[in-house]
């Protein structure tokens, strides 16, 4: 049994913004796999990069992918497949909206306008993009082997990409601001894809039907995704200013940057968590005695 599902965000939540490094967050890691409590990647990253990270910090579960708009699930987690899967030997997707390539012939609309205040991400070459993310030659080539959403390096001003987002709505599409890029996606999003995942594993996992939905994130494109969970980590950032998702409660604020941050709002959430469910089991073990 677990008390709860962690979807965290990776750059500038799990991993340091600059240096892309979680080691100030593995010690957290290593104490959440002793207590069984997954820890799902929620990214604007490739499955390419996330496998790659998730490898390196021991998370073997599923993981969502560029920004939302799919979910890989590993075979041995035993979920039901949804209709029209995608699958290869160890996972297999749910997708939740248009191809990148659509999504291109969409933009295609815009490009005369705004063609040359954005470069598609997936166009630049690996240098290009060493340059923009501070990613070594290894990982360059990763961030581009996108699927679902289409991901621009912003050339405009900020005003020109808020009108730039508008049209994008216009042709039902949307822009997702991230840490770094603009990412445009037909559908889905970090809390459509949370949602849909946390529903799937507490209706299948009868060890997680109680669990509750715990999120981490950092900036503008995690909002919505801090606002669907149960519970919510927002963890400062070295380079923007604090989001502000709309909650009643349950939210908590890093004081730490980035990993570090991480480390520490996980495990006042998850201790509070375990209390709470301790105080439950003293509770019912007192109601039971009394009612012998
Ligand atoms: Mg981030």
């Amino acid at each position: 049994m677990s008390v709860a599902v962690i979807y965290t965000d990776l750059d500038g939540t799990l991993l340091d913004h600059h240096t892309y490094s979680a080691d100030a967050a593995k010690p957290a890691l290593a104490a959440l796999r002793k207590r069984g409590v997954p820890v799902i990647p929620c990214t604007s990253k490739t499955r390419a990069e996330t496998v790659h990270i998730a490898a390196e910090l021991g998370l073997d579960g599923p993981m969502i992918v560029e920004n939302g708009a799919a979910v890989w699930i590993p075979e041995h987690w035993k979920l039901s497949r949804t209709d029209g899967a995608l699958s290869d030997e160890s996972a297999w997707c749910h997708s939740f909206g248009l191809s990148r390539g659509m999504i291109r012939r969409q933009l295609a609309i815009l490009s005369i306008e705004w063609g040359n205040r954005y470069q598609s991400l997936c166009d630049l070459s690996d240098r290009q993009v060493m340059s923009i993310t501070g990613l070594d030659a290894a990982s360059a080539p990763r961030a581009r082997e996108r699927h679902y959403c289409e991901t621009l390096v912003w050339l405009g001003t900020p005003a020109d990409r808020i009108a730039f987002a508008e049209q994008v709505e216009a042709l039902d599409m949307r822009c997702v601001q991230g840490g770094r890029f603009v990412h445009v996606l037909a559908s889905g999003g970090k809390a459509e894809a949370v949602r849909w995942l946390h529903h799937k594993i507490r209706a299948e996992w009868p060890a997680f039907r109680g669990a509750v939905s715990v999120s981490a994130g950092d900036a503008e494109n995690d909002v919505a995704m801090l606002e669907v969970t149960d519970l919510a980590l927002l963890v400062r950032s070295p380079v923007f200013e604090l989001p502000n998702p709309k909650r009643a409660g349950g939210i908590v604020i890093s004081d730490q940057i980035g990993p570090a941050g991480w480390a520490e709002g996980i495990e006042m959430l998850i201790e509070r968590l375990e209390e709470e469910e301790d105080r439950g089991r003293l509770l019912s073990q007192r109601h039971d005695h009394n009612a012998a």
